[in-house]
Order: structure tokens, then C-alpha cells, then sequence
């Protein structure tokens, strides 16, 4: 089995992300391979500890990503604020003889870095085209904790755990390693909160992560983080505001200040989103819809929503409105242009990312969330089929069987686009629907 198949066949996504199955990225050449280590969403803590405690792993499996794409160069960004994670890995990476191949850049603190077209500006200084994956410049992005999935691959071991960060206004913030598929609600009794009723929880970062309506949800090899905070706190108050609220704010409380679109991360790539002209559109009835497709070019990075509106409106809700509404239409954003430059004031209005924690009220919550050794003993995992981008998988395991944890239980149907599951633990399959698989855990016979 080449790479590709032997990462098909372990099912890895991109992990953190959007999901996208890592065989599909691996397809064609590309000149440079870069490993996303700029964790840019306040309070999460995974990546740099994996590549501190995983130097050697991550490193080859970037490698392997990296030969086979046939890139030329393979290359780490990792914030400068982490020099102890930095001279380790330029250390691992002279001591495997990669010193040639592979190097290690350090990113400035500021938010979004970890945004893959961001990323890519700031190792390379190329611009990904508006509407296009980084791919169109030459590169393949992938993250830290995929490049341990792929060596992990290598040597036979399937997606079945992922790690995440429980973070916020908590007695125990901690990160730690969970089977795919283990209750949410499980996980967080970690955090030594007596009621978890009385918090908030949001399921990712601070800053893109979205508010639990019920602590509810089963682990996904995507799963970063859980945020729990006070319910009256301002990112939960804020995250709470319905899409036709914010709708309704917008129009009569937009005041065309653009700061918004002055610090929007894509706008300063040279890109034409430019959110304040988005929310321009919900007061008038624009004909032809010019200023409503340029939110098909938002990131949702939620900056503009986080940061930089000075009167607190929902710029980048109101762009996932008209996403919405343009995706039924079936109507595209058409690029007037290939090739980009950033804005000459970029350099000026980049968000420090300690700005934006004291702003979304985190200082406090600003803490380590270590690495802690945790045996999870749940009673049931429900592995959901569809963890990722594409066709969700088809269960290949019946109701009654026993599987054991690594074994395949659901596969990607034809040639589609998707990526298989596994059972994360020994057990006896109880229930197979379109959506998961539910394995009650016990020892296999
Ligand atoms: S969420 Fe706001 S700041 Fe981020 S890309 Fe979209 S418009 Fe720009
Ligand atoms: S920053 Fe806020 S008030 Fe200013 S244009 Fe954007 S949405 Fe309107």
C-alpha cells in the first residue's frame, strides 16, 4: 500500500478543522508540504503539547506527507512564543537528518495565524486566490496532530482517539486523550465543575467554536476543545444572538465604520470580502447581489464579530446568512482577478492575539491546560459516520457483533469523497443507524 491508501485505510481528516479526509489533500504535487501549528484560538492547548511530546512522530509523518507530494521543502510554523517546542523540533529535525528537507518558522502572535490561507501567507509569502485552497500557490496544509495520525498509520494504528483541551472558567483545565465517539458530557466532568449545568459550553475554540445547545454530542476525531463558561459571560451572551437578531441589529445599528473590514484577515490578504459592505446590503435591497456574494469569501474567523466592531453586531453571522441563502440560488462569487497582494496597511492591523483574549474576556482563563493521563470507562461510544467533508460512512459491522477497538465498523461508500470509521474500543455493536454506530463497551471474547 502506497501513503495515500495506507491513510485512507486509517481514516484520518484533517483534525481541528473542517475535516477534510487527508488521503483526498495528498493527491497531487505540490512544492511545499506545511504543518499548521499556530493553535490560534485562545485557550486550547493541543498542538503545542503534541509536538513537544511527539517530536519524532510528527516530524516523519510530515516527511511522509511531504515525499509524497513531491514537495520540495517541508516546513513548520509554530508561534515564536514557543521556544522550548521550537529548539526541540529544529533540534529532532537536525538529529534525523532532515535539516536539508525540513525547517521550522516561527509565527508572529496574532490571530487568525493558524487560518490556513493566513498561514500560507505568513511562511511563504504567497497569496492563495480568492475562492481557492492553497494548493493553487503550491502547498498542502496539514496540522500537527494529522501529521501524528499519519505516522501512527504507518505503523498500523487507525483514527480512534483524539486530543482535546477542556479550558475556561473551570477548577482543572487539562488536555487530554479521548476515544472517538466517548460522550461530551463525560469528558468534561474532568474539569471539577460540581454543575455543569450552571456553564455554557462551547464545542472548539473561543473564537470559531459554537455554543452547545445541549452538552449532548458524542467525540469526533475533529474535537479540539471544550470552552465551559459562566453563562452570563460576554462570548456566551454573544454566541447566543439567533441569526435573525443579528439581522435585525445589524440593520438598524450598522454604522458603516468599516472597521470591520479593515481588520478583517482576508480583506488585508487583498482579497474583496469586506464585511462592512455585507452588512451595507441588509438595509438595502441591492440589485444584482454584488455585495452579498463577496461574504462567499468570508472565513468565519469571526474577528470582525470578536474584535473589531466597535458597537458589538454580528458581521460574520449575517455573512453566513447570505452564504446561505446564495448557496440555494445556486449563485457563485465570480474572482475578478488571479493573483493578490496583500494590503499595504496589513502589518498595521494585525489582531494580537493577547488583545483579543483581554478583549473576549479570557485573561483569567489564560492558563497551561497540561497534558493529563485520564482513563475513560464509558458504559457506550457512539461513533458518528459522518466526522468529515464528503459521503458519510456506510456501517460494514451488523447489530450484536463484537468489534474490537481499531477495527473498521464503517467504510467509504464507492469513490466518493469521505473517510472510513472505527471502533475506538472493544465491544458489542448495539446499534447501527444512518448516523452512528453505538458500540456498548466491554471485553471482546
Ligand atoms: S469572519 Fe469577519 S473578519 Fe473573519 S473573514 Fe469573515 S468577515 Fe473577515
Ligand atoms: S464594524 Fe460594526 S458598525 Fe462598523 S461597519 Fe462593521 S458591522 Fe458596521
Amino acid at each position: 500500500m502506497d501513503l495515500q491508501d495506507i491513510i485512507k485505510a486509517a481514516g484520518i481528516i484533517g483534525a481541528g478543522g473542517a475535516g477534510f479526509p487527508t488521503h483526498a489533500k495528498l493527491t497531487s504535487k505540490a512544492e511545499y508540504i506545511l504543518l499548521n501549528g499556530a493553535e490560534c484560538e485562545p485557550l486550547l492547548r493541543v498542538d503545542q503539547q503534541l509536538m513537544e511530546q511527539f517530536p519524532d512522530e510528527i516530524i516523519r509523518g510530515l516527511e511522509a506527507a511531504g515525499r509524497t507530494i513531491e514537495a520540495r521543502k517541508a516546513i513548520m510554523g509554530i508561534k515564536g512564543k514557543h521556544q522550548e517546542v521550537i529548539a526541540r523540533l529544529r533540534a529532532r529535525i537536525a538529529a534525523l537528518g532532515l535539516a536539508g528537507y525540513m525547517e521550522v518558522m516561527e509565527l508572529r502572535d496574532i490571530y487568525p495565524a493558524g487560518d490556513e490561507q493566513v498561514l500560507v501567507h505568513e511562511l511563504t509569502a504567497r497569496i492563495v486566490p480568492e475562492v481557492s485552497i492553497p494548493l493553487k500557490v503550491g502547498c498542502v496544509v496539514i496540522n500537527s496532530e494529522t501529521a501524528l495520525n499519519i505516522w501512527q498509520a504507518m505503523a498500523g494504528k487507525p483514527v480512534t482517539q483524539t486530543y482535546i483541551t477542556i479550558a475556561g472558567d473551570i477548577p482543572r483545565r487539562m488536555t487530554v486523550k479521548v476515544p472517538v465517539g466517548m460522550a461530551i458530557r463525560e469528558v468534561i466532568r474532568q474539569c471539577g465543575v460540581e454543575n455543569i449545568d450552571d456553564y455554557a459550553v462551547i464545542d472548539g475554540g473561543p473564537m470559531m467554536g459554537s455554543l452547545m445547545n445541549n452538552v449532548a454530542g458524542y467525540v469526533t476525531k475533529k474535537s479540539k476543545g471544550y470552552v465551559l463558561l459562566k453563562k452570563n459571560h460576554f462570548l456566551i451572551r454573544k454566541k447566543s444572538v439567533s441569526v435573525d437578531q443579528a439581522r435585525v441589529i445589524g440593520r438598524t445599528a450598522c454604522e458603516q465604520c468599516r472597521m470591520c473590514t479593515d481588520l478583517c484577515p482576508r480583506y488585508l490578504l487583498g482579497h474583496n470580502m469586506q464585511p462592512h459592505k455585507v452588512m451595507r446590503a441588509l438595509s438595502y435591497n441591492l440589485a444584482g447581489g454584488q455585495e452579498q456574494q463577496i461574504a462567499q469569501l468570508c472565513c468565519e474567523c469571526n474577528a470582525c464579530e470578536l474584535f473589531s466592531c466597535p458597537v458589538n453586531l454580528h458581521p460574520k453571522a449575517v455573512n453566513i446568512l447570505y452564504k446561505q441563502k446564495l448557496s440555494e440560488q445556486g449563485i457563485k462569487y465570480q474572482p475578478t482577478q488571479l493573483e493578490f497582494q496583500p494590503r499595504s496597511a496589513r502589518e498595521y492591523r494585525l489582531i494580537p492575539s493577547k488583545r483579543l483574549v483581554a478583549k473576549i474576556g479570557l485573561t483569567a482563563f489564560d492558563k497551561p491546560a497540561p497534558m493529563t493521563q485520564v482513563e475513560f470507562r464509558p458504559e457506550t461510544i457512539h461513533i458518528a459516520l459522518r466526522q468529515h467533508i464528503g459521503a458519510p460512512a456506510i456501517p460494514v459491522v451488523a447489530i450484536g457483533e463484537q468489534v474490537k477497538a481499531g477495527q473498521l465498523i464503517g467504510d467509504i461508500p464507492g469513490n466518493s469523497l469521505g473517510a472510513a470509521v472505527h471502533a475506538s474500543l472493544d465491544g458489542t455493536v448495539i446499534g447501527n443507524t444512518e448516523h452512528s454506530i453505538v458500540i456498548k463497551v466491554g471485553s471482546y471474547v
